[in-house]
């Protein structure tokens, strides 16, 4: 593969961005971002963001004082917890003052847990230097276009400067302020995976593309996942019968991106998953459950 030592040293125990790491570290997902600043035709806000999350699924919303009690307590009984995440169930850095508190405090309470977060990049340039100051050393930003006629397809809103705006303009702001995001952690030395939704006869032909860019700004790790079209999730929104890839097609797309570093056993997991990636102890972590080891 593609990465250089530098950055394969640097997440070597990081689970998600080490094919051997993943079998050996844990990660932790505390959902305290509810809210989100932009409409995707692929989400159904009954549930969880799909920027890095399986969407169809509800985790248990928490503050973030029962998210860094949640922390706690898995760290001392998974010592192998290394990663602490917030990916939602909306958009993090929609939520600033609740992801923000979750940090502050997880860095000053924990300050070995490694901090992460996973965002849509609208707020993302505004939110860099807070970020900063608590080590937040891997963001993910989710982007599925570089091109703001394939982006109108799959945005039909963003909600920016206390304003909803629609179609191509509304797609070439996220665009912008998405691209602009990953220069500037580039910049400042912070590791940037990019996530890209693979949806069939929208964006599958363009995610090479987007690939390329994102490789030439100095992201590590791209992470193409498949839509989810579950009954449940509900309908890919304003499309009658939009499918999911095939899994032929999926692998064929990562084959195609051969020049970046592709992420291949990512398994969505969900905004509050417990656990090494593949399985989900979050049901021995709930709130009631933690509540009792006071
Ligand atoms: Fe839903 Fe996440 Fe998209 Fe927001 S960024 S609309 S929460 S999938
Ligand atoms: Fe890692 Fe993917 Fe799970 Fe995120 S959703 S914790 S990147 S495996």
């Amino acid at each position: 593969d593609q990465m250089p030592d530098a950055i394969r040293e640097r997440v070597k125990n990081h689970p998600c961005y080490s094919e051997e790491a993943h079998h050996h570290y844990a990660r932790m997902h505390v959902a305290v971002a509810p809210a989100c600043n932009i409409q995707c035709n692929y989400c159904n806000r009954k549930y969880d963001c799909a920027n890095e999350s399986r969407p169809g699924v509800v985790s248990e919303l928490l503050t973030p004082e029962q998210a860094v009690r949640k922390t706690l307590a898995v760290a001392a009984s998974i010592p192998q917890m290394t990663v602490l995440g917030v990916a939602g169930p909306g958009d993090p850095l929609a939520n600033p003052a609740r992801t923000f508190e979750t940090f502050r405090m997880l860095s000053e309470q924990a300050p070995d847990i490694k901090l992460c977060v996973s965002t849509n990049g609208l707020s993302l340039p505004d939110c860099v230097d807070e970020l900063l100051q608590y080590n937040v050393d891997h963001v993910t930003i989710t982007i599925n276009a570089v091109d703001p006629e394939i982006g109108a397809q799959i945005y039909p809103w963003i909600y920016w400067n206390n304003r909803r705006m629609r179609g191509v303009k509304a797609a070439k702001i996220l665009i912008e302020r998405q691209q602009k995001g990953l220069e500037m952690l580039i910049e400042r030395g912070v590791l940037v995976k990019v996530n890209s939704v693979l949806i069939p006869g929208v964006n599958d032909a363009h995610l090479k593309e987007v690939s390329r860019v994102i490789k030439a700004k100095g992201a590590f790790l791209h992470n193409v996942m498949p839509l989810i079209t579950e009954p449940e999730h509900g309908t890919y929104y304003g499309v009658m019968g939009q499918r999911a890839p095939t899994q032929r097609e999926l692998t064929e797309l990562q084959d195609a991106c051969g020049d970046m570093n592709m992420m291949r056993h990512c398994r969505q997991c969900r905004a509050d998953a417990v656990g090494l990636l593949g399985e989900d102890r979050g049901e021995e972590f709930t709130l009631d459950k933690i509540d009792a080891l006071d």
